[in-house]
């Protein structure tokens, strides 16, 4: 085992030699949440009479304290975010500054160390990692980090500093294009601040070999958070004829598949996705059909020329990224998983996963069993699963537990 992390008072700046933070007060009973260990203190619970929103730079450090003055821990603050501020710690002797975000970087190492045999894992994960607002995934000695907020974006030269110390990587990658950053009116860029910017990051997973595209590619470049379920469910795809995988990406799914003896369509409407699934498959001596489409249409058109497979892997983009898409977001889970259980034949599997965070998982399952009613197919749930723990959940914020998947056999009644 890796060496145990220090604790949070080795590594602090203590309170007593820092100039005290200006304080966020929040309003009477307002402080509940956060006591719950939740880290996010939303604009309406802060006592904007005392201490006015408008008073703080975005990215503005403070020390948040309740109606009763109760200390609540170090925060970081946007006035123009709905998420008005988020906890960065709870130790009073420690102010947040650069010897924090060392600290934070060596506990998640210290976990990913133990997880992993190799270095392609996801390094920082974001409030489950009490860094809220950063993302770093790890590929090797090249590091792709995304910043979601204001406040993660005024410790950015700390935060590369720590990587330098904690990680020494050869290559740091800001990959900041994500649609969260509109709100909290942060532009959107990409950048390497260590090395050259690579156009593609290189994966190692299970065994095989991945290249993905990164400016023009998805995320960070590649989705660590399915290894687990590939890992889990893969192993029933073995021996299976033909697989069908919808929203392919760079063939994460597929290439496996394909190395199990199955002949493997891709489909996704990206160009540089396909290529990369074709050249991955190539790597690692294998091959994939693909097709350029909307994935929808796809689907329908081989309904109606008939065609079977024996699996199909739905591993969609995000329908609902807000609330307020919930019903159509619904209705697309729904559309989608009856039109793969469709190209299934008398007893066939259905990979169905979901990334959107709105979509409980008894709401996916609801969306496959809707779907199997209409087309009088029974289903069985055989293996379920989420994110790896690479991706750790934080207990008291539901929206860091996103992912799920299902595998589902499907016969005929
Ligand atoms: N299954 C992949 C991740 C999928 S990411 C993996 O495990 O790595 C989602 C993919 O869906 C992206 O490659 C994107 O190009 C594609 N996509 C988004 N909307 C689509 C649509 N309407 N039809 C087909 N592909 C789509």
């Amino acid at each position: 085992m890796s060496q145990e992390p220090s604790s949070e008072s080795d590594a602090a700046t203590t309170a007593g030699d820092a100039p005290a933070l200006p304080v966020l007060r929040l309003k009477h009973h307002e402080e509940r949440r956060i006591a719950a260990g939740h880290l996010w203190i939303f604009s309406n619970e802060v006592d904007t009479t005392a201490t006015p929103l408008s008073g703080f730079a975005p990215g503005a450090l403070v020390a948040v304290r309740s109606y009763r003055d109760r200390f609540l821990g170090y925060a970081y603050v946007n006035p123009h975010a709905l998420i008005a501020a988020r906890i960065l710690t709870r130790d009073a002797g420690l102010v947040p500054g650069p010897s924090l975000i060392v600290h934070r970087l060596r506990v998640a190492l210290a976990l990913r160390e133990r997880l992993y045999a190799e270095p392609y894992y996801r390094l920082v994960h974001g409030e489950s990692d009490a860094l809220p607002g950063l993302v770093v995934d790890r590929y090797d000695d090249l590091l792709v980090a995304q910043i979601a907020t204001a406040g993660m974006e005024a410790q950015k030269e700390a935060i590369v500093a720590a990587l330098d110390k904690v990680v020494r990587p050869r290559v740091v990658v800001f990959k900041n294009d994500s649609g969260a950053r509109e709100l909290e009116n942060l532009p959107k860029y990409i950048e390497a601040v260590r090395g050259e910017l690579p156009a593609t990051v290189t994966v190692r997973e299970d065994g095989l070999a991945f290249t993905a595209p990164l400016a023009d590619g998805q995320k960070t470049g590649w989705f660590y958070d399915q290894s687990a379920n590939r890992r889990q469910f893969l192993p029933l795809v073995r021996g299976l004829g033909r697989v069908l995988d919808v929203f392919s990406y760079a063939g994460g799914w597929a290439v496996p598949a394909a190395r199990g003896g199955a002949a493997v369509t891709c489909i996704d409407s990206s160009a540089a996705a396909l290529e990369a699934a074709r050249a991955n498959a190539a790597a690692n001596g294998t091959t994939v059909t693909t097709l350029r489409s909307d994935a929808f249409d796809a689907l329908e058109a081989m309904h109606a020329a008939r065609e079977r497979f024996d699996a199909v892997i739905v591993d969609p983009p995000a329908f609902i990224k807000r609330r307020k898409d919930q019903g159509k977001g619904e209705a697309a889970y729904k559309r989608l998983n009856q039109l793969a259980l469709q190209l299934l034949p008398r007893d066939g599997l259905l990979i169905s996963c979901s990334c959107s965070y709105h979509l409980e998982p008894a709401a996916l399952l609801d969306a496959i069993q809707k779907g199997a009613r209409h087309l009088g197919r029974f289903v069985q749930v055989l293996a379920s699963g989420g994110q790896g723990p690479d991706h750790p959940v934080h207990p008291a914020i539901p929206e860091t537990r996103y992912l799920k998947a299902f595998l589902c056999r499907a016969t005929h009644e």
